[in-house]
């Protein structure tokens, strides 16, 4: 077999000049089959073997706008040269590099030359190209094609490509929507091997979203009921985009490949630029907020009035939210005759549901604050310098977003944070960032934070907070690295993360992206949640107590009404029924105390009784050696379905009866005085909340990532991690006398 080098590169990056020196007098011209444009071919020897070297017609891209693109683009799927070799123009790298990226989508073996490095040197641009080629993933070869110099290097380079197997194809991140459709397409067309013999799957998916016409033709052609699916798919995003973006697919394609061409150059490949006139606004706003010095000050104070933005604004709408839930709470308990459907329905149902619910709106405003930062490009920059720490820890600068979301900034949701790791490019880092980012502080969490703080720590919630945010970032970052050490052992990608130009988002385009965030949180109230509360209402509802210890309660409460007067009976009854503001006598307040205390202690049996209180019971002796008893297992056993549930089961346990948000206040004084409570315990539990295993929801999503074995593997991992670190927190804790 003949070995096939073709020539590729931008008109006048000096193909023709090297093509010459490579053939000399073996040259021969015809033409591409059906076109007018040139076909030269001739013949370079290598140590006694032949290459065989074509020329391909100069294009800027390899869409299929002119003949030529799609000549030189037919060329290399159709003849599969063995290498293509990508000649540059080194004095225009940025420019032609953006041909490079597509060489390098295609996912064929490419050489890439830098040529005229005579002109880039004297215009004071000198190139790293060892960087470079370490940043693409292959070889880089710096030569003068008019004089020879470093051909034979090349051609040594190109050699060595030939001997080895194909790479897979670079992948670029073309944005959250944009990936959402370029991943559904490519399953469908893996699924039915839709023209896969010649494309890559992705790159079939990138070319519908560019309407690449010869593609589509191509598509009807293959299989006409995928390709209108394929279509379908394309008009959808392009919609979204042009609503929520205003612009359309094929320009935020080309914006994010010039975006990673920019963070390229960024990371030194060229160095000592003198064309400082040619810097683009883009570029310009960079110098302040990239700079290395300014840059991280900047991003702390960006972050630190999203904080603000989102605790400050939001806590109006979360408390309308509550009362709304407490209000039907109440009307449903007030006209529904008690009984077992009514405990359904209150504490099952609307609890549930309700308390999922009630953080709509903070996490709404997160999201919305989130979107402001992507939507601007501003977060890219965020990712883009915080690489180097994350690099460390056997992660991506990519892994940030993924981290934000989930509540890396305390209050998001691991859910779509989970979903955000789709932009990563290394399997390896995107399943340990996958794995990592539930430790971070979403929403739920926080409720069971705030009643542990105000309970044992109560002259520093701020402060507490901003701790145990830099606890989840820490313990997630070394996490990560100990996966990358052990599990998902390999190396780390070089980060080249698009930085594409800033835009000002539109309030549409932020409105439209913050609530499709929400929206998933949402549909997880709706239907899982609320599936699982049912569940855990029954788990903690049965088996119900024995009818004679129900029967002693109620004696107990009857000979409590025997002893009282009757008059003090009275005025409870009448203040219950009538107007609520009228104060209760002394006595009065005590005698419902009582009757309330003797119904609380019921529950709390009941509790007992029932599967739940059975199984944390079961595994106290475990448990214990990290400060839980029975009845914070409970509450941290529901934490397995949703966090949001461990405030309120152990408002239950602790003989409370159903905590609302109001009653939280009661429980953490309740807390403070149990005598199985300290802040060590409150330590101990804080660990196990932040680590334990992600909520049902997250291990369903890290399952649809990546696969089941990852799902359980997080439940597991995570649970053991966690129990071991609140063990030796509480162990050490009691060791040197906490
Ligand atoms: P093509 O359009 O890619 O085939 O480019 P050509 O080979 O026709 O080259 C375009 C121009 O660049 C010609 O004037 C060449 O002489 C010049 N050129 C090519 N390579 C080099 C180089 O390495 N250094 C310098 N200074 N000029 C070069
Ligand atoms: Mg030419």
């Amino acid at each position: 077999m003949t070995f096939c080098v073709a020539l590729g590169g931008n008109p006048n990056a000096g193909k023709t000049t090297l093509f010459n020196a490579l053939t000399g007098s073996r040259q021969h011209v015809g033409n591409y089959p059906g076109v007018t444009v040139d076909r030269k071919e001739g013949r370079y020897v290598r140590n006694g073997h032949e290459m065989h070297i074509v020329d391909l017609p100069g294009t800027y891209s390899l869409t299929a706008y002119s003949v030529e693109e799609v000549v030189a683009r037919d060329f290399l799927v159709n003849e599969r040269p063995q290498v293509t070799i990508n000649i540059v123009d080194s004095s225009n790298l940025e420019r032609n590099l953006y041909l490079t990226i597509q060489f390098l989508e295609l996912g064929i073996p490419t050489c890439v030359a830098l040529n005229m490095i005579d002109v880039a040197r004297s215009r004071g641009v000198e190139i790293d190209d060892k960087k470079l080629s370490h940043l693409l993933g292959v070889p880089v070869v710096p030569i003068i094609a008019r004089n020879g110099f470093g051909t034979k290097d090349l051609m040594d380079a190109v050699d060595k490509v030939g001997q080895l197997p194909a790479k897979a194809p670079l992948r670029v991140s073309y944005g959250r929507d944009l990936e959402t459709a370029i991943q559904e397409m490519q399953k469908l067309i893996e699924q039915r091997q839709f023209l896969t013999d010649l494309y890559p799957s992705r790159w079939l998916a990138i070319k519908y979203l560019e309407s690449d016409t010869q593609i589509l033709d191509k598509g009807r052609e293959a299989d006409t009921e995928l390709a209108d699916r394929l279509e379908d798919i394309t008009h959808a995003v392009g919609a979204h985009i042009e609503e929520t973006l205003e612009t359309y697919p094929e320009a935020m394609i080309a914006d994010h490949r010039y975006g990673f061409i920019s963070s390229l150059l960024k990371q030194g490949v060229v160095k000592e630029r003198h064309d400082k006139n040619r810097l683009f606004l883009s570029d310009r706003i960079d110098k302040v907020l990239v700079n290395r010095f300014a840059g991280p000050i900047i991003m702390l104070l960006v972050l630190m009035v999203l904080y603000q933005f989102v605790f400050t604004y939001s806590e109006v709408p979360v408390g309308w939210c509550e009362r709304a839930f407490e209000w039907l709470a109440d009307l449903v308990s007030t006209t529904m005759p008690d009984g077992l459907l009514k405990s359904l329905i209150v504490s099952g149902v609307i609890d549930g549901v309700g308390g999922v619910l009630g953080f709509v709106p903070l996490i709404l405003f997160m999201f919305f604050g989130i979107a402001i930062l992507e939507d601007s490009g501003y977060l890219a920059r965020v990712a883009f310098m915080l690489d180097r720490i994350f690099q460390m820890f056997g992660l991506h600068g990519s892994s940030v977003m993924a981290y934000i979301v989930s509540g890396g900034i305390a209050g998001g949701c691991a859910v779509p944070g989970v979903m955000a790791t789709r932009t990563l490019r290394s399997p390896k880092e995107r399943i340990a960032t996958l794995l990592t980012a539930p430790f971070m502080n979403c929403g739920a969490k926080l409720p069971v934070f705030a009643l542990l703080i105000a309970a044992f720590f109560p002259s520093q919630q701020a402060r507490m907070m901003f701790i145990l945010t830099l606890i989840s970032w820490g313990g997630a970052l070394l996490a990560a690295k100990f996966l990358r050490m052990t599990v998902l052992r390999g190396a780390s990608t070089p980060f080249v993360m698009e930085l594409p130009p800033y835009r000002l988002p539109t309030l549409r385009g932020l409105l439209i992206h913050t609530w499709e965030r929400t929206w998933q949180y949402v549909k997880k109230a709706g239907t899982v949640i609320l599936g699982i509360s049912v569940l855990l209402w029954a788990a903690m509802t049965f088996p119900q107590l024995p009818d004679e210890t129900v029967q002693s309660y109620d004696a107990k409460k009857q000979s409590i009404l025997a002893a009282a007067d009757p008059a003090v009976i009275n005025s409870i009854d009448n203040a219950d029924s009538g107007d609520k503001r009228e104060p209760l006598s002394a006595p009065a307040a005590q005698l419902k105390a009582d009757l309330v205390a003797v119904d609380a202690q019921q529950a709390r049996d009941a509790l007992r009784y029932s599967l739940a209180g059975r199984i944390g019971t079961g595994i106290e002796s475990l448990t214990h050696l990290a400060g839980f008893d029975w009845r914070t297992n409970i509450a941290l056993l529901g934490g397995f379905a949703a966090k949001e549930v461990i405030v309120s089961t152990l408002g239950t346990a602790y003989s409370l009866g159903a905590v609302d948000a109001e009653a939280t206040g009661s429980l953490s004084d309740r807390l403070t005085g149990e005598p199985g409570w300290s802040a060590l315990k409150a330590w101990s539990m804080i660990i196990f909340v932040m680590f334990y295993a992600p909520c049902f929801v997250t291990i369903v999503c890290i399952s649809r990532e990546s696969s089941w074995r990852w799902g359980l593997f997080s439940m597991l991992f995570n649970t053991f991690l966690a129990f071991f670190l609140a063990l030796i927190i509480y162990q050490t804790g009691l060791a040197i006398g906490y």
